[in-house]
């Protein structure tokens, strides 16, 4: 009898193990064919595409060892699946589920069109921890709070949670037409230099991430409770990209984590992280829109301002304030912003400089090596104060004060900003107070070794409260 032969379609699971579409397609066919789409039409930023490309020759690699190959297309996935099963004899299709309203559309369509042509066709939750239809409240809706969010995933987790062993694979091996190679996918930017700079920060793909986390748990994960709020030190897992690409999953965090020695504190701490992730993701099911649209239907009528320079400003790190400045340098040059100074930058983005969130939240997607669709539109409608269980508006991160709180001495600030260097402690997160003489003495200008703010923090701060006020009557 003809092998049976069924598709595995690789989207945010570049990784072989924990992944339920392939353990369990691996039971009902022969021959898993493993296949990754390339899709134009759906928007990645620049630092995605590095990360992307590099975990696709990394995942290639891995299937090479195993004597087969990731078979790469580019175009839509209903066309490439058609042309695959007019060449191939074809009886399952697999996936692990996306849950953003275009993913699901089309998935939907994808699933009916297969079903139509008698194949099978499966999917599985291999991104989140539960499904976001699986946690609801004793009235049987969604949770729009995440601590009782929280409390009812976790409840179900410490129960539940059986992580699915991943056997030999048996993965098909001869050639399929229009295969393309990953350089063909064009993924790599024109910012090379750039991006080359940022990959350098970076270990990618399935070992990799697998071995983080074990440092993480080893090493820091007693000191987050603490530590995750100072980005003067490294108490956070960095997990964040390997989290978006499905280099390794939530649920094998969790386990490992839930098995360490750690402290319960700790250890709880960090897995209410992963929560707000899978927290994200049900409000990304439950308001679809929330990628463009406030969440808080109020918000449509916030005096958001235009003002590119401003825009430039923030982007570039040149508004004068330390801690924001020192955080869009990061993020320029790491691909990736330390999570308390996400908020500090969003904060001054949104509030002091009253722009639209949705400014910060496209650079932020252009930039992120983490860009995630689910938990970069819910920090920013948080920050904004526009989301569900959000940051309320009027509470305006004071940046002096975050600064001085949680990078004490200022060494956080001082490793992006080195102009900085020479001034002493007690002015680097407001070097605009010092005076002439001070300036002359510490041998540094405002203005010449560093911006002077692009605008006043109280002035702006009583300008967005009354911007506030306007759309709450
Ligand atoms: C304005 C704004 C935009 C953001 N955009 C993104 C984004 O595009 N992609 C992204 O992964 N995270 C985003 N976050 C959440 C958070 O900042 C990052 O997940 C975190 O900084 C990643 O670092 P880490 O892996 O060291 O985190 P850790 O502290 O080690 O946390 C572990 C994991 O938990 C998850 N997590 C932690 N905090 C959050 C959170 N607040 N919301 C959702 N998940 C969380 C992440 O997957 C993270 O890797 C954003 C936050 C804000 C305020």
């Amino acid at each position: 009898m003809a092998d049976k032969i069924g598709i595995h379609w690789f989207r945010l699971d570049l990784r072989l193990n924990d992944n339920p579409s392939l353990i369990n397609l691996n039971k009902q066919v022969d021959k898993i064919i493993p296949v990754y789409i390339y899709e134009e039409n759906i928007e990645l930023g620049q630092a995605s595409k590095c990360w992307l490309e590099k975990s696709l020759e990394i995942l290639n690699n891995e299937l090479s060892r195993l004597d087969s190959k990731l078979y790469i297309f580019k175009g839509d996935p209903k066309k490439i699946f058609n042309k695959i099963i007019s060449e191939k004899n074809i009886s399952s299709v697999s996936w692990n589920r996306l849950y953003d309203k275009h993913s699901i559309e089309r998935d939907k369509d994808i699933k009916s069109s297969l079903i139509k042509k008698s194949i099978d066709c499966n999917s599985f939750n291999g991104y989140l921890l539960s499904e976001p239809w699986d946690i609801k409240n004793k009235s049987g809706s969604f949770f729009k709070v995440f601590t009782p969010f929280w409390k009812t995933n976790f409840e179900i987790l410490s129960k539940k949670l059986i992580l699915k062993s991943s056997k030999k694979y048996n993965f098909y091996k001869k050639d399929i037409i229009s295969v393309l190679k990953i350089d063909e996918l064009k993924l790599n930017t024109p910012k090379k230099e750039w991006m080359n700079k940022i990959l350098s920060y970076w270990e990618i793909g399935e070992s990799a991430a697998k071995v983080k986390l074990q440092k993480f748990i080893n090493n820091k994960l007693s000191n987050y409770g603490t530590g995750r709020d100072r980005p003067d030190t490294d108490f956070t897992s960095k997990l964040s990209p390997h989290l978006h690409f499905g280099e390794i999953s939530p649920r094998t965090i969790f386990t490992e984590v839930m098995k360490s020695k750690i402290d319960d504190d700790n250890k709880k701490k960090f897995l209410s992280e992963i929560g707000w992730r899978d927290f994200s993701y049900n409000l990304l099911f439950n308001y679809p829109e929330m990628t463009e649209l406030p969440i808080q239907s109020k918000f449509i009528k916030f005096p958001w301002l235009k003002d590119k320079k401003n825009f430039m400003a923030w982007k570039l790190g040149k508004t004068g304030i330390p801690i924001v400045d020192a955080g869009m340098k990061e993020l320029y040059e790491m691909g990736w912003m330390h999570n308390r100074v996400r908020m500090i930058v969003g904060s001054f983005l949104t509030k002091n400089l009253l722009l639209h969130w949705k400014e910060g939240e496209r650079w932020f997607f252009d930039t992120l090596v983490d860009a995630d669709i689910g938990s970069n539109s819910a920090g920013w409608q948080w920050i904004s104060g526009s989301g569900a269980d959000a940051s309320p508006y009027f509470r305006i991160f004071n940046p002096i004060l975050q600064g001085k709180k949680f990078d004490s001495k200022g060494e956080y600030v001082k490793k992006f900003l080195p102009s900085l260097n020479r001034i002493p402690e007690k002015f680097i997160h407001s070097p605009w107070e010092m005076s002439i003489d001070e300036q002359e003495k510490y041998n540094f200008r405002l203005g010449r070794d560093y911006p002077k703010p692009i605008v006043d923090l109280s002035d702006t701060r009583k300008r967005a409260l009354a911007a506030f006020k306007k759309i709450s009557v």
